[in-house]
C-alpha cells in the first residue's frame, strides 16, 4: 500500500506537475499541489518506518511540518519550468531516500555466527538486497511458532538429518520446529429462520449500505462487532477436572475461509479442544528463505484427540437442540450434518469440518537442561549457543487452555526484564 501511495504521488510531482505548468495554469495552484505531493512523500515514508521508533512521533511530525512550510516558500518562488523540472527532481529524489529508510518486506534468512558458537545478528533481505544487522548485545528471534523454528533451521540449528538433506551444515543439533501443537477447530454450522444473520447481511446491497451508515453515523452495528460474539468454555466430560473445550460462536457460516457465506441465515459454533495431545512439526523444505516450511499439526493423530473431538460434536448438538432461547429460530444443522452419529463417523466428521484457529505453539520449546525436546532454557536463551534468545509463542512446552495472544504478550514482557537484567 505504502509503495503503492508512493509511487502515485511520485509519478504526480515528477511528471503531471510540469506539464500543468507548461499548460500554463497557474503557478500557485501548481506550487501548492507540489508541495502536498512532497510533503505526503516525506511523511507517508517515514510515519510507518523506523524514524518513528528511532525519534519518537513528535520529532517526526515537526520534522514534517518543517518540510511542509519549505515546500511550500520554494514551490512558490519558482518562475520558470526548468526551476520546476529541478524542484521536482529533488523531491522525489528526498522522497526516494525516505522510503529507502522503512523496512518494508524484510526477510530473515538466519542469524549469522562469529567465532565461538555466538550469534552476533541477523542476515535478512530488502527488496532482493542481501544485508545484515549486526547486534552489540544479544539477537531476538521473534518470529513465531513457523518462523523461529525456520529461521533457527536454515541457521543450521535444528535436527541434524533434516539440515543435511537440505544441504545446511549443522551448528547445532536441537529439536527445533518439533512440539507443534494448536487447537483445532470443529465449525459446526446450524441454519435458522425468522432472524437475520450476517450471512443474509453480507448477500443483500441495501443491507450492506444501511450497516455502513450505521457505523458511519452512530458507531454500532455488525461492522463494529469482533469476529465472534459469544465464548464459552466447557468440559467434554464431566470427569475433567477444568473445561477444556472453548467455543466461539459467529452469526455467519462460510464453507471455509476465503469464500462466501452462504445465502441463508445460519450460524457457527466453533468449538476446539484445549488440551491436544497431538504433537505435530514445522521442518524447512529447502534452503531457500523463500520457500514455506511444511507444517505438520498432525491433528486428531491420537485417540484422545478423536474421542474429545467426537464428544465436543456431540455436547454441540446437546446444547444447540436443547436450548430453550434458539427453539423460536428452529435451528437446523447442516455442518458437519446430522447423518454422523457413531463414533466413527464424527471423527471422520471432525476431519471435515476441522480447521486451525491459528494458534500454533512450541516449535521451540522452552525445558530444563535434562529435557532433550526443549530448545531454550528458562530465561529463553537458546541451549548451547550464546547471544541468541527467542521471545514469541514457539516457547510454550504445552499451549495454554484458552487463546493465545495474551499469553505471547506475556512472555514478551518477561522476555523483555530477562534481556535487559542480562
Ligand atoms: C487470523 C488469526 C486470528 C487470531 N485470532 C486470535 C484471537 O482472537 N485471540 C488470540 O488470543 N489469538 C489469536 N491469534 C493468535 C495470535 O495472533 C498469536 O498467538 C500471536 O500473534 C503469536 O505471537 P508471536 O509473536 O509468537 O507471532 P506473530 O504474531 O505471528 O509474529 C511473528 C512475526 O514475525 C514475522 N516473520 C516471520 N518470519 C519472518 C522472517 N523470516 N523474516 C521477517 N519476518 C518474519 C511475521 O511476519 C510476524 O510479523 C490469531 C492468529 C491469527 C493468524
Amino acid at each position: 500500500m505504502l509503495a503503492v501511495a508512493y509511487g502515485l504521488f511520485f509519478s504526480f510531482s515528477v511528471f503531471l506537475v510540469p506539464l500543468v505548468a507548461e499548460f500554463g495554469w497557474s503557478r500557485g495552484l501548481t506550487a501548492g499541489a507540489m508541495s502536498v505531493s512532497t510533503v505526503v512523500q516525506g511523511i507517508l515514508a517515514p510515519v510507518t518506518g523506523v524514524f518513528v521508533d528511532r525519534f519518537g512521533p513528535r520529532r517526526v511530525i515537526l520534522v514534517g511540518a518543517v518540510l511542509l512550510s519549505g515546500a511550500f516558500v520554494l514551490g512558490a518562488a519558482i518562475e520558470t519550468p526548468w526551476q520546476l523540472y529541478l524542484y521536482t527532481g529533488v523531491v522525489g529524489a528526498t522522497g526516494l531516500v525516505g522510503l529507502g529508510w522503512v523496512p518494508m518486506g524484510v526477510l530473515v534468512s538466519r542469524w549469522f555466527r562469529e567465532r565461538r558458537g555466538r550469534a552476533t545478528g541477523i542476515a535478512y533481505t530488502q527488496g532482493g538486497k542481501a544485508l545484515h544487522a549486526a547486534a552489540r548485545r544479544e539477537t531476538i528471534l521473534s518470529a513465531g511458532a513457523i518462523g523461529s523454528p525456520q529461521i533457527l533451521q536454515l541457521s543450521g540449528i535444528g535436527p541434524g538429518p533434516l539440515l543435511q538433506q537440505h544441504g545446511i551444515p549443522v551448528v547445532h543439533e536441537l529439536p527445533v520446529g518439533e512440539n507443534l501443537q494448536d487447537h483445532l477447530q470443529l465449525r459446526m454450522a446450524f441454519r435458522v429462520t425468522g432472524v437475520q444473520t450476517l450471512n443474509t447481511m453480507l448477500h443483500s446491497w441495501p443491507a450492506k449500505v444501511k450497516m455502513a451508515l450505521e457505523y458511519a453515523f452512530r458507531r454500532t452495528g455488525p461492522l463494529t462487532m469482533p469476529p465472534s460474539q459469544i465464548g464459552a468454555f466447557a468440559k467434554s466430560d464431566p470427569a475433567q477436572a477444568t473445561p477444556n473445550l472453548e467455543y466461539h460462536v459467529q452469526p455467519i457460516s462460510l464453507d471455509r475461509f476465503g469464500v462466501p457465506p452462504h445465502p441463508f441465515p445460519a450460524f457457527t459454533a466453533s468449538v476446539c479442544n484445549l488440551r491436544p495431545t497431538a504433537r505435530g512439526h514445522v521442518r524447512i523444505t529447502s534452503a531457500d528463505p523463500r520457500a514455506y516450511p511444511a507444517i505438520a499439526p498432525n491433528y486428531l493423530s491420537t485417540a484422545a484427540d478423536r474421542a474429545v473431538a467426537a464428544a465436543s460434536i456431540r455436547l454441540t448438538r446437546r446444547i444447540v437442540n436443547e436450548s430453550a432461547a434458539l427453539r423460536p429460530y428452529r435451528p437446523e444443522e447442516f455442518m458437519p450434518g446430522p447423518q454422523f452419529q457413531s463414533e466413527d463417523e464424527l471423527v471422520q466428521a471432525a476431519g471435515q469440518i476441522g480447521t486451525t484457529i491459528f494458534h500454533p505453539v512450541g516449535t521451540c520449546k522452552m525445558g530444563r537442561d535434562d529435557d532433550a525436546t526443549a530448545v531454550v532454557d528458562a530465561q529463553l536463551r537458546v541451549r548451547g549457543i550464546a547471544g541468541l534468545r527467542v521471545i514469541d509463542a514457539s516457547v510454550m512446552p504445552t499451549i495454554t487452555s484458552g487463546n493465545t495472544n495474551a499469553p505471547t504478550i506475556m512472555i514478551a514482557e518477561r522476555g523483555s526484564r530477562l534481556v535487559r537484567a542480562a
